[in-house]
């Protein structure tokens, strides 16, 4: 699958300096591999579940550790910062 960009506000990420805390009510859209179409997923449900559902095509991606961590420093990349507590 791809992994995101989250939807963002242009002021809060000028020159990557600004730290922002995301709640588990943000959506981040993930692109389906199979119809290449995105689903958006809340935070908290990607802490969570093992498997993505694409509402598009209904393709099943295994969601893990792993994947959250790999979105966890995209983010972060961009500014972006949540909590990974445990399942
Ligand atoms: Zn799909």
């Amino acid at each position: 699958m791809t992994y995101p960009l989250a939807k963002h506000n242009e002021d809060e990420v000028k020159d990557g300096q600004v730290s922002t805390i995301l709640s588990g009510d943000v959506s981040i859209p993930l692109g389906c591999s199979k119809c290449q179409q995105e689903t958006e997923y809340k935070l908290d449900t990607l802490k969570t579940t093992p498997v993505l559902r694409c509402r598009h095509c209904g393709y099943v991606h295994p969601f893990g550790r792993s994947e959250l961590e790999v979105i966890q420093r995209v983010l972060s990349h961009h500014g972006y910062h949540f909590t990974n507590n445990e399942k």
